[in-house]
């Protein structure tokens, strides 16, 4: 039987015809080895930032369903430019959106998840020679509304079609070789990973290394999909493998450092201490799907007896946490509800930190050497986060990228770099 092979490309890799002739290239090579593919474009370029923009220059609260509806165009148009230029080299080529092969999801907007994938039209159109090219990012509810999948979610739209075609691979192909020890952007001698472990690669993700969005990590670890990113420029590379952690040899503490900048900090204060009042916050915001990551509560105060509830949520949940919060005000009897966007969070990953004591003070002492507060810390078996001041993000991720020994002698190469919208 011929092999599935699932390649999916970013927006730089078909920012305009020339690199959509350059991306039609790497597919016809992969379909000329033999195999049949099924490749994942997102929109060109800054395309879904240029129609977010649009759309909050006619209202800055735009409703979800209408968002989903205006930003699932961008893909349309890659897929079928790709198509129409597999089909000029001579190859058969078709373009599907998700609608069209039932990308089925929950029915939430702008953050669906997929439950399940139809294989039928798929399989048939493959079984017919034809080179299948699929629109990331979206997806469709039952009632055939159309969802996205959250910011950077092509990636995870190709992973669930590599695991549901039962694929030998998926390959992302984005602008830089492959997922490097922290941001290439942000600090350029970066080494590259040769491979990673899922249970590390989604922990970075989370902490917003955006090379690959996070819940295709969790996808590609659940169904077990061998992941690789590659870049779309420079094809004689390997790129970063992403695999069990079994088959992994550990020689450092931390595998990568990265910062995520889209986070806001929400402080409930004066919370009465008593049974059921962290319950009722955090019931509330999972019934409006708003995701909560780092959390803090202070001591009690003796005299009041009440506490301040610290939080940090995405920046787009921002307008709907503070209304849910308004609405439960009374019921809660908190205090003021104060709100801090200009902070992030700062991690470092690694499998390697599991019982190795020092990690975190190493963390600590140099962000202070450094003169920076920490204001929230938060970890897991392989992650420490600190939340700090957004100015000095990059400031402490080059300290603990030099700190933890991930350099590399070369300067990593960034392709792509688009003029902003
Ligand atoms: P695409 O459009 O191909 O999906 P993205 O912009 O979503 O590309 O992701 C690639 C970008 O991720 C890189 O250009 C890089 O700046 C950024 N990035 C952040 N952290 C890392 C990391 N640890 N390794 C590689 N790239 C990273
Ligand atoms: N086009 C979408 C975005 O810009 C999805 C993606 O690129 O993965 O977020
Ligand atoms: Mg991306």
């Amino acid at each position: 039987m011929r092999k599935i092979i699932v390649q999916k490309f970013g927006g730089t890799s078909v920012a305009d015809t020339e690199k959509i002739k350059n991306v039609a290239k790497t597919v016809i090579r992969e379909k000329e080895n033999g195999n049949d593919v099924v490749v994942v474009v997102s929109a060109m370029g800054h395309t879904t930032d240029y129609l977010v923009k649009m759309a909050h220059d006619l209202n800055p609260n735009p409703s979800s369903r209408e968002m989903d509806m205006l930003l699932s165009t961008g893909e349309g148009v890659s897929i079928a430019l790709l198509a129409i230029a597999l089909q000029a080299a001579g190859y058969k080529a078709v373009s599907f959106n998700a609608m069209q092969i039932g990308i089925m999801t929950e029915n939430v907007h702008s953050k669906a998840r997929i439950i399940d994938i139809k294989t039928e039209k798929l399989r048939k159109n493959l079984n017919e020679g034809k080179i299948i090219v699929v629109a990331g990012f979206q997806g469709v509810t039952e009632d055939g509304e159309i969802t996205t999948l959250g910011r950077g979610g092509s990636d995870t739209s190709a992973v669930a079609l590599a695991a549901a075609l039962n694929a030998e691979r998926c390959d992302i192909y984005t602008d830089v070789e492959g997922v490097y020890t922290t941001d290439p952007r942000v600090v350029p001698n970066a080494s590259r990973l040769e491979q990673i472990s899922y249970e590390e690669m989604l922990e970075l993700a989370h902490a917003g290394a955006n090379v690959l969005h996070p819940r295709s990590v969790e996808t590609a670890k659940q169904f077990n999909v061998p992941l690789r990113v590659r870049s779309s420029f420079k094809l004689d590379n390997s790129g970063t493998l992403i695999l069990g952690v079994d088959n992994m040899e550990i020689y450092k503490p931390v595998a990568g450092v990265a910062a995520d900048l889209s986070q806001a900090r929400i402080v409930v204060c004066d919370v009465p201490d008593k049974p059921g009042s962290a319950a009722l916050i955090f019931s509330k915001l999972a019934n409006e799907n708003i995701s909560v990551d780092m959390i803090i509560q202070s001591y009690a105060r003796k005299v009041s007896n009440t506490n301040d509830i610290a939080f940090t949520i995405d920046k787009s949940d921002l307008t709907k946490t503070l209304a849910t919060l308004e609405s439960l005000k009374s019921e809660l009897n908190c205090g003021e509800i104060k709100v801090d966007d200009n902070i992030a969070k700062v991690s470092i990953v690694g499998a390697g930190m599991i019982d190795r004591p020092g990690i975190a003070s190493t963390m600590f002492e140099t962000l202070a050497e450094n003169n920076i507060n920490i204001r929230m810390i938060s970890t897991s078996e392989i992650k420490i986060s600190c939340l700090v001041d957004k100015d000095k993000a990059q400031q402490a991720v080059k300290a603990l990228h030099k700190v933890f020994e991930l350099e590399s002698e070369e300067v990593a190469v960034v392709k792509g770099d688009l003029p902003d919208v």
